[in-house]
């Protein structure tokens, strides 16, 4: 067994995929939409463990996993797929292929740290070690174009802030995600050196969707499963 990890961009969207509602192929893997499993998004701080009933949610008739952000399966060949345009994308391997899981981590999920409450979960619930896991951070907004109203942003450092995490001397109005959650995979227990980031920004890249840049509501989408082979 091993963990398959994939992150898309333009080239791999999930508009295409629902208008298809087909096989698909995420790199060079034909994904099975009969295995996969899509989870709403709606901002929440909720974390699901997938059973083989949900494959297919968030295909033709099936509805998506309703009301969380974050997905978790123990079941080869079953993939989560998250998607994503300028909220950053977190796939979570377990060295020893106990679990993996799939976050949607922008700014409300990452103030209410969803990331924490996922590893969180993969410890209790499924007897994973934090210190096993590699997370894998794909492309999200960056710092400098990642900018908010006054209040919005005084309410994301306080909330960051009473919660241990270091906002440190930001430009007003200007959230750095990424570093967030850099820091709430740290604090779950993550080896730094365990914590894989591109470092691409969505606004910036012309490769990947970005909802504060294009107003699109198209968006890339990420993919983690336990395979066998
Ligand atoms: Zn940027």
């Amino acid at each position: 067994m091993k963990t398959w990890v994939f992150f898309g961009d333009k080239q791999c969207d999930y508009r295409n995929l629902m208008a298809n509602q087909k096989n698909f192929f995420a790199g060079d893997r034909l994904i099975s939409v009969t295995n996969t499993v899509i989870a709403e998004q709606v901002a929440s701080d909720k974390v699901y463990i997938c059973s083989i009933k949900d494959n297919r949610a968030g295909f033709n008739s099936h509805p998506q996993i309703p009301g969380v952000d974050a997905l978790i399966t123990a079941i080869p060949n079953q993939f989560l797929l998250i998607r994503t345009a300028d909220c950053f994308p977190i796939l979570l391997e377990d060295k020893k292929q106990r679990a993996v899981a799939a976050v949607h981590s922008g700014r409300e999920g990452t103030q209410l740290n969803l990331i924490g409450k996922t590893v969180k979960t993969l410890k209790e619930k499924l007897h994973v070690i934090p210190q096993d896991l590699i997370a894998h951070l794909g492309a999200g907004i960056c710092g400098k174009h990642y900018i908010v109203d006054e209040v919005t942003w005084r309410y994301y450092n306080k909330c960051m802030e009473q919660q241990g995490f270091y906002i440190g001397k930001t430009t007003l109005g200007h959230i750095d995600l990424q570093s967030g959650i850099i820091q709430q995979l740290i604090a779950a227990g993550i080896p730094s050196n365990q914590i894989l980031h591109n470092n691409v920004c969505t606004f910036e890249s012309p490769l990947y969707f970005s909802y504060r840049r294009d107003k699109t509501d198209n968006r890339q989408i990420s993919l983690i499963g336990l395979v066998n082979e």
